[in-house]
């Protein structure tokens, strides 16, 4: 028989799925369904019937979403997807069409700071206070737990919009990066798009041993030598596509120890592998963040 806990409702809310999870505050999941992103309004619907369908007693619901989002919980449109250029998606009340079915707390946070939440709770961060999770796949993003706290200011963190020199292989072959809005931030460069457009081929068909990986490498490893430099993060994690393969990870690390060069020095940085590592809890960092979110609206309510 399984234990009476409370149950918390999570949602990672992505461009092209939705997945909800019924938990709770142990990190299990009970039950798990995937439902396509199309218009927000038949997405949510879709949502809030599996959750009703559940017939589970939720307390609290979580949602980790790709944004940029409103955190402000001083403003009236908290809770909205904001300037997304996902079409249909600009200024949708996220949050709203479910609290006005469910009338439990809400947490609300970027995908990233989700996933990096969860990391922290069950994953490859138990124990510590200060990390980084950086995702980099169809798009790239960042999120920052500082001494325990999930960092939002102004907005929220924009890392993968960062920019960085250019590399002089990208001069060369006058590739100059993919974002609608920077062309080339670490999105732009390091985005599975981006690597298609520069070797004609999806980033998944490309050899362990294509040029294309040392490249990727040195953009990231600058990346996150800026990382370390700014938030001074006790440890790295990188998901998504890009990274899932193995020829990325050992690289960067190798390029972040030359990149660093000595100069920030610590136990703790110079065990790289420990350092820069894949997500503990796998494809599940983003649901299992946005039950964290929940848990945590739990016990600030
Ligand atoms: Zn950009």
């Amino acid at each position: 028989m399984r234990m009476m806990t409370k149950k918390l409702a999570a949602i990672e809310a992505g461009g092209t799925k939705f997945m909800c999870t019924i938990g709770d505050s142990s990190g299990e999941i009970f039950a798990q369904e995937r439902i396509p992103t199309t218009t927000p309004e038949e997405t949510i619907k879709k949502c809030v019937e599996f959750f009703h369908n559940s017939h589970e007693e939720i307390e609290a619901f979580g949602i980790a979403s790709f944004g940029p989002i409103d955190l402000d919980k001083k403003s009236p449109t908290w809770g909205y997807i904001t300037t997304t250029p996902k079409p249909g998606w600009q200024n949708a009340d996220l949050v709203g069409g479910f609290k006005s079915e469910f009338d439990v707390p809400f947490g609300f946070d970027t995908d990233v700071n989700g996933a990096a939440l969860g990391e922290y709770k069950w994953g490859a961060a138990q124990g510590l206070d200060s990390i980084i999770y950086l995702t980099i796949g169809t798009g790239v993003g960042g999120g920052l737990l500082s001494n325990g706290t999930l960092a939002h200011g102004m907005l929220h963190p924009e890392m993968g919009h960062i920019i960085l020199p250019l590399h002089e292989a990208d001069i060369e072959q006058e590739y100059f990066g993919s974002c609608p809005f920077h062309k080339g931030c670490l999105e732009g460069l390091v985005c599975g798009p981006a690597i298609e457009k520069r070797y004609g081929q999806p980033s998944h068909e490309l050899d362990e041993d294509h040029k294309a990986w040392d490249l990727i490498s040195e953009y990231v490893a600058q990346a996150l030598h800026n990382f370390v430099c700014i938030a001074s993060p006790q440890k790295i994690i990188v998901g998504g596509g890009v990274t899932e393969r193995s020829a990325v990870l050992p690289l960067v690390r190798t390029k972040l120890t030359k990149s660093l060069n000595g100069y920030v020095k610590t136990n703790t940085i110079e065990n790289m592998e420990e350092y820069v590592v894949v997500p503990g809890l796998g494809n599940q960092s983003g649901s299992k963040g946005a039950l964290a979110l929940a848990e945590r609206a739990l016990l600030e309510a």
